[in-house]
Protein backbone atom coordinates (compact mmCIF):
# COMPACT_ATOMS: atom_id res chain seq x y z
CA UNK A 1 0.00 0.00 0.00
CA UNK A 2 1.26 3.62 -1.01
CA UNK A 3 0.19 6.26 1.34
CA UNK A 4 -0.67 8.07 -2.20
CA UNK A 5 -3.18 5.42 -2.64
CA UNK A 6 -4.73 6.27 0.61
CA UNK A 7 -5.97 9.60 -1.00
CA UNK A 8 -8.21 7.73 -3.37
CA UNK A 9 -9.36 4.32 -2.18
CA UNK A 10 -10.96 3.61 1.03
CA UNK A 11 -11.84 -0.06 1.17
CA UNK A 12 -13.91 -0.06 4.77
CA UNK A 13 -16.37 3.10 5.58
CA UNK A 14 -19.74 2.91 7.07
CA UNK A 15 -22.46 5.19 7.74
CA UNK A 16 -26.20 5.30 9.19
CA UNK A 17 -27.09 4.32 13.19
CA UNK A 18 -23.93 2.59 15.21
CA UNK A 19 -25.37 2.28 19.10
CA UNK A 20 -26.49 6.22 20.03
CA UNK A 21 -25.32 8.00 17.08
CA UNK A 22 -26.60 8.50 13.27
CA UNK A 23 -24.34 9.30 10.13
CA UNK A 24 -26.04 10.26 7.63
CA UNK A 25 -25.16 8.47 4.41
CA UNK A 26 -24.67 12.24 2.41
CA UNK A 27 -22.41 13.54 5.21
CA UNK A 28 -20.00 10.79 5.45
CA UNK A 29 -19.77 10.52 1.86
CA UNK A 30 -18.64 14.64 1.83
CA UNK A 31 -16.47 13.81 4.46
CA UNK A 32 -14.48 11.09 2.44
CA UNK A 33 -14.41 13.68 -0.58
CA UNK A 34 -12.65 16.72 1.25
CA UNK A 35 -10.11 14.18 2.23
CA UNK A 36 -9.57 12.91 -1.10
CA UNK A 37 -11.12 9.82 -1.11
CA UNK A 38 -11.88 9.34 -4.48
CA UNK A 39 -13.36 5.48 -3.87
CA UNK A 40 -14.94 3.53 -1.37
CA UNK A 41 -16.32 0.40 -0.29
CA UNK A 42 -19.08 1.05 1.41
CA UNK A 43 -21.85 -0.51 3.87
CA UNK A 44 -24.49 0.35 6.84
CA UNK A 45 -23.79 -0.22 10.13
CA UNK A 46 -27.69 0.05 10.64
CA UNK A 47 -27.21 -4.20 9.89
CA UNK A 48 -26.24 -4.48 13.40
CA UNK A 49 -29.37 -3.61 14.99
CA UNK A 50 -31.31 -6.81 15.61
CA UNK A 51 -34.72 -6.94 14.48
CA UNK A 52 -37.42 -8.61 16.87
CA UNK A 53 -39.33 -9.59 14.14
CA UNK A 54 -39.71 -10.87 10.90
CA UNK A 55 -41.57 -7.27 9.82
CA UNK A 56 -39.36 -5.28 11.75
CA UNK A 57 -35.88 -7.07 9.67
CA UNK A 58 -38.08 -5.92 6.82
CA UNK A 59 -38.19 -2.39 7.71
CA UNK A 60 -34.75 -2.32 8.51
CA UNK A 61 -33.75 -3.90 5.03
CA UNK A 62 -35.85 -1.34 3.21
CA UNK A 63 -34.41 1.78 5.27
CA UNK A 64 -30.63 0.04 4.18
CA UNK A 65 -31.36 0.04 1.00
CA UNK A 66 -32.35 3.36 1.47
CA UNK A 67 -29.51 4.90 3.21
CA UNK A 68 -27.43 3.38 -0.01
CA UNK A 69 -29.25 5.30 -2.49
CA UNK A 70 -28.69 8.46 -0.41
CA UNK A 71 -24.94 7.49 -0.12
CA UNK A 72 -24.92 7.01 -3.71
CA UNK A 73 -26.49 10.15 -4.93
CA UNK A 74 -24.21 12.08 -3.38
CA UNK A 75 -20.97 10.28 -4.47
CA UNK A 76 -22.62 11.04 -8.32
CA UNK A 77 -22.64 14.93 -7.19
CA UNK A 78 -18.89 14.55 -6.30
CA UNK A 79 -17.41 12.24 -9.01
CA UNK A 80 -17.01 9.82 -6.56
CA UNK A 81 -17.19 6.04 -7.22
CA UNK A 82 -18.95 3.71 -4.34
CA UNK A 83 -19.30 0.26 -4.24
CA UNK A 84 -22.06 -0.65 -1.44
CA UNK A 85 -21.60 -3.91 0.06
CA UNK A 86 -24.40 -6.10 1.21
CA UNK A 87 -24.17 -6.26 4.83
CA UNK A 88 -25.70 -9.96 5.58
CA UNK A 89 -26.87 -10.56 8.62
CA UNK A 90 -28.35 -14.62 9.20
CA UNK A 91 -31.09 -12.94 11.90
CA UNK A 92 -32.26 -10.91 9.18
CA UNK A 93 -32.13 -13.57 5.88
CA UNK A 94 -34.10 -12.57 3.31
CA UNK A 95 -32.30 -14.05 0.52
CA UNK A 96 -29.85 -13.16 -1.66
CA UNK A 97 -31.99 -11.97 -4.77
CA UNK A 98 -31.85 -8.61 -3.97
CA UNK A 99 -28.48 -8.50 -4.42
CA UNK A 100 -29.13 -9.14 -7.99
CA UNK A 101 -30.93 -6.86 -8.73
CA UNK A 102 -29.82 -3.72 -6.76
CA UNK A 103 -26.48 -1.29 -6.85
CA UNK A 104 -24.94 -3.85 -4.15
CA UNK A 105 -21.41 -5.42 -5.64
CA UNK A 106 -19.83 -7.02 -2.54
CA UNK A 107 -20.73 -8.50 0.78
CA UNK A 108 -19.62 -7.85 4.47
CA UNK A 109 -19.82 -10.00 6.98
CA UNK A 110 -19.15 -9.47 10.94
CA UNK A 111 -18.83 -12.87 12.49
CA UNK A 112 -20.16 -11.36 15.92
CA UNK A 113 -23.40 -9.93 14.98
CA UNK A 114 -26.31 -11.99 13.73
CA UNK A 115 -25.76 -15.27 15.40
CA UNK A 116 -23.09 -16.52 12.35
CA UNK A 117 -22.84 -20.37 14.48
CA UNK A 118 -25.63 -22.82 13.21
CA UNK A 119 -27.42 -23.87 10.21
CA UNK A 120 -28.68 -20.64 9.04
CA UNK A 121 -25.55 -18.68 9.59
CA UNK A 122 -23.64 -21.87 7.35
CA UNK A 123 -26.13 -21.49 4.42
CA UNK A 124 -25.46 -18.05 4.23
CA UNK A 125 -22.27 -17.92 3.98
CA UNK A 126 -21.99 -20.76 1.56
CA UNK A 127 -24.62 -18.37 -0.29
CA UNK A 128 -22.68 -15.72 -0.37
CA UNK A 129 -19.45 -17.20 -1.37
CA UNK A 130 -21.01 -18.65 -4.29
CA UNK A 131 -23.05 -15.43 -5.29
CA UNK A 132 -19.61 -13.91 -4.63
CA UNK A 133 -17.78 -16.40 -7.13
CA UNK A 134 -20.78 -15.86 -10.04
CA UNK A 135 -20.82 -12.44 -10.18
CA UNK A 136 -16.68 -11.11 -8.83
CA UNK A 137 -17.71 -9.73 -5.33
CA UNK A 138 -15.39 -9.13 -2.46
CA UNK A 139 -16.53 -10.18 0.61
CA UNK A 140 -15.04 -8.05 3.45
CA UNK A 141 -14.88 -10.23 6.67
CA UNK A 142 -14.15 -8.42 10.29
CA UNK A 143 -11.81 -10.29 12.30
CA UNK A 144 -10.47 -10.26 15.46
CA UNK A 145 -8.65 -11.99 18.46
CA UNK A 146 -11.63 -14.04 19.70
CA UNK A 147 -12.37 -17.73 18.10
CA UNK A 148 -15.47 -16.78 17.05
CA UNK A 149 -14.16 -14.03 14.75
CA UNK A 150 -10.66 -15.58 13.68
CA UNK A 151 -10.11 -15.81 10.44
CA UNK A 152 -9.09 -19.22 10.70
CA UNK A 153 -12.69 -19.92 11.12
CA UNK A 154 -13.48 -18.95 7.19
CA UNK A 155 -10.48 -21.17 6.07
CA UNK A 156 -12.34 -24.02 4.30
CA UNK A 157 -14.07 -21.10 2.56
CA UNK A 158 -11.03 -19.51 1.32
CA UNK A 159 -9.74 -22.59 0.01
CA UNK A 160 -12.66 -23.50 -1.62
CA UNK A 161 -13.92 -20.60 -3.36
CA UNK A 162 -10.69 -19.38 -4.71
CA UNK A 163 -11.72 -16.80 -7.42
CA UNK A 164 -13.34 -14.90 -4.37
CA UNK A 165 -11.47 -12.00 -3.33
CA UNK A 166 -11.32 -12.12 1.10
CA UNK A 167 -10.35 -9.22 2.74
CA UNK A 168 -9.89 -9.20 6.27
CA UNK A 169 -10.72 -6.55 8.13
CA UNK A 170 -8.51 -5.10 10.77
CA UNK A 171 -5.79 -7.86 10.30
CA UNK A 172 -6.19 -9.51 13.50
CA UNK A 173 -4.23 -11.47 14.57
CA UNK A 174 -0.99 -10.59 12.39
CA UNK A 175 -0.05 -14.44 12.97
CA UNK A 176 -3.25 -15.84 11.46
CA UNK A 177 -3.08 -13.50 8.91
CA UNK A 178 0.33 -14.10 7.72
CA UNK A 179 -0.06 -17.72 8.13
CA UNK A 180 -2.92 -17.39 5.83
CA UNK A 181 -1.30 -15.28 3.47
CA UNK A 182 1.19 -18.11 2.74
CA UNK A 183 -1.51 -20.18 2.23
CA UNK A 184 -3.57 -18.59 -0.11
CA UNK A 185 -3.58 -16.16 -2.75
CA UNK A 186 -7.13 -14.84 -2.65
CA UNK A 187 -7.03 -12.76 0.91
CA UNK A 188 -6.06 -9.45 1.47
CA UNK A 189 -6.40 -7.53 4.44
CA UNK A 190 -7.46 -3.56 5.57
CA UNK A 191 -5.54 -1.06 7.71
CA UNK A 192 -9.15 -0.06 9.80
CA UNK A 193 -8.49 -0.13 13.41
CA UNK A 194 -5.20 -2.74 12.61
CA UNK A 195 -2.62 -2.02 15.10
CA UNK A 196 0.64 -0.53 13.86
CA UNK A 197 2.52 -3.32 15.24
CA UNK A 198 -0.29 -5.90 12.63
CA UNK A 199 0.48 -3.80 10.24
CA UNK A 200 4.50 -3.43 10.63
CA UNK A 201 4.63 -7.46 11.12
CA UNK A 202 2.96 -8.20 7.81
CA UNK A 203 4.65 -5.99 5.94
CA UNK A 204 8.03 -7.54 6.95
CA UNK A 205 6.57 -10.47 6.42
CA UNK A 206 6.15 -9.53 2.48
CA UNK A 207 3.11 -9.06 2.09
CA UNK A 208 2.95 -5.44 2.20
CA UNK A 209 1.17 -5.24 -1.00
CA UNK A 210 -1.12 -7.37 0.13
CA UNK A 211 -2.95 -4.61 2.76
CA UNK A 212 -5.87 -2.85 1.24
CA UNK A 213 -5.87 1.18 2.90
CA UNK A 214 -9.24 0.77 5.22
CA UNK A 215 -10.13 3.39 8.02
CA UNK A 216 -13.56 1.58 9.52
CA UNK A 217 -14.70 5.71 8.94
CA UNK A 218 -17.09 7.05 11.12
CA UNK A 219 -16.65 4.19 13.46
CA UNK A 220 -13.54 6.13 14.11
CA UNK A 221 -15.54 9.29 15.36
CA UNK A 222 -17.46 7.12 17.52
CA UNK A 223 -14.37 5.95 19.10
CA UNK A 224 -12.64 9.09 19.43
CA UNK A 225 -14.38 12.00 18.09
CA UNK A 226 -16.88 14.62 19.60
CA UNK A 227 -19.75 12.87 20.29
CA UNK A 228 -22.15 15.46 20.70
CA UNK A 229 -22.46 17.13 17.62
CA UNK A 230 -22.13 15.42 14.03
CA UNK A 231 -21.17 17.75 11.73
CA UNK A 232 -19.21 17.83 8.60
CA UNK A 233 -16.17 20.00 9.66
CA UNK A 234 -15.64 17.12 12.90
CA UNK A 235 -16.26 14.15 10.85
CA UNK A 236 -13.82 15.32 7.96
CA UNK A 237 -11.42 16.81 11.03
CA UNK A 238 -11.52 12.81 12.00
CA UNK A 239 -10.51 10.84 9.09
CA UNK A 240 -7.80 13.49 8.73
CA UNK A 241 -6.63 12.29 12.10
CA UNK A 242 -6.92 8.73 10.95
CA UNK A 243 -4.52 9.31 8.23
CA UNK A 244 -2.26 11.41 10.26
CA UNK A 245 -2.21 8.24 12.87
CA UNK A 246 -1.48 5.78 10.22
CA UNK A 247 1.30 8.03 8.57
CA UNK A 248 3.30 7.30 12.07
CA UNK A 249 3.71 4.02 10.98
CA UNK A 250 7.95 3.38 10.31
CA UNK A 251 7.04 1.29 7.12
ZN1 LIG B 1 -16.26 -1.91 9.99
Amino acid sequence: MKYSDAFVFDCHVHFGQYYDLYYRPSLVVKALYRNGVRRAWVSSTTACIAPDSFEEAQYLSRHIDDEVEEALAEAGKCGMLLVPLYWAVPKRYDNLDKVDGFVYAGFKIHPKIGEWDGKIGNKLLHDICTCAARKKFPILIHTGVDTIDSPSRFETYFANFPDVTFVLAHCQTAREVIHLFEKYDNLLGDTAFCPLDNYEQIYRAGFGSRMLWGTDFPITHWYHGIRDKISLSILTENYKNTLVHFKSSKI
